[in-house]
């Protein structure tokens, strides 16, 4: 394994485990931003007008978009991320393999499942919640918007579905910014094109937003996949006898990007079955979290 060290915890070399996690992220981020991208296009395209303009109305959005919404990320997790976890988790206990060619490793035990169960659910329900309390914000924020009919409305809150709150935010933001420079500037501008403008002008800003995203989600998916994979094939391989104790230290991408979070928890060393001080057993610590774990036989 290649995060796998003996011996004393301070001396041990930083994680190769890193570039490993790096190249495995790097390999299969594109495949599955895609997919979230796809997705997000779909539910664009699936909500009428009807739907948008009673959400605006109402401030509220209603059961069915919610339930569609989820199915959507249950798909997302059940066809994309599963089948990459599963082989991240073969990934990890293959190195382990190599190093006893007489153990097998069993990707199917209960511990594994169960804690792989219990994160997909949690994507779940947090992928969905962060997509209504956006567009929530945006209904709610439009309705106090003057000037705005709700035909503008609707085609503007349209191409930011599936955005995260701040980034719905922005987009409004930025919406609003070209629309009056256009009125200012351009006084005899008929509104309709103002309108237009600002509406193309948005659009084009949510794509780089949906991108952005989907490559967060996938990055940050990815990394769970394989550092659940070496924690629980190390676990196997300790349960056997292949291995004894371990401590196990996270390390970071130690660049310029690296957060205070991450810094503040790569000082931390605990035993294997510890969680850290941020109750996680190992990263991803947060959305775009980069770091890698370093495990150490005492
Ligand atoms: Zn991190």
């Amino acid at each position: 394994m290649a995060v796998y060290f003996q011996g004393d915890v301070a001396k041990a070399a930083p994680s190769i485990g890193r570039q490993r996690l790096r190249d495995l992220i790097d390999r299969n981020d594109p495949r599955t931003a895609r997919f979230l991208v796809r997705l997000w296009n779909k539910q664009k395209s699936d909500i009428t007008y009807a739907e948008l303009r009673q959400m605006i109305l109402t401030g509220q959005i209603d059961a069915e978009t919610i339930e569609r919404w989820q199915q959507d990320y249950s798909r997302f997790v059940t066809s994309e991320l599963m089948p990459l976890w599963r082989e991240m988790i073969h990934d990890a206990a293959g190195s382990l393999a190599e190093r006893w060619p007489v153990w097998s490793f069993d990707a199917n035990t209960e511990q594994i499942a169960a804690y792989t169960a219990r994160h997909a659910a949690e994507l779940v329900t947090n992928s969905t919640a962060q997509q209504i309390e956006a567009i929530r914000a945006m209904v709610q924020r439009a309705a106090t918007v003057q000037d705005l009919t709700v035909d503008q409305l609707a085609r503007i809150i349209r191409p930011v579905i599936g955005l995260y709150k701040g980034q719905v935010t922005a987009n409004f933001n930025y919406y609003n910014t070209v629309r009056q420079n256009l009125i200012q500037n351009h006084p005899r501008m008929k509104a309709e094109a103002i309108e237009r403008r600002a509406q193309e002008a948005a659009l084009k800003y949510a794509t780089r937003q949906h991108l952005y995203r989907a490559h967060m989600i996938a990055r940050t998916e990815l990394a769970f996949g394989y550092n659940n994979g070496e924690f629980n094939a190390l676990k196997q391989a300790q349960a056997r006898g292949y291995i004894g104790q371990l401590k196990k230290r996270p390390s970071t991408a130690d660049d310029e990007r690296v957060c205070a979070l991450c810094k503040a928890l790569e000082r931390e060393t605990v035993d294997m079955d510890q969680p850290f001080s941020n109750g996680m057993q190992f990263a991803p610590w947060h959305p775009h979290c980069r770091c890698a774990m370093d495990y150490i036989e005492v």
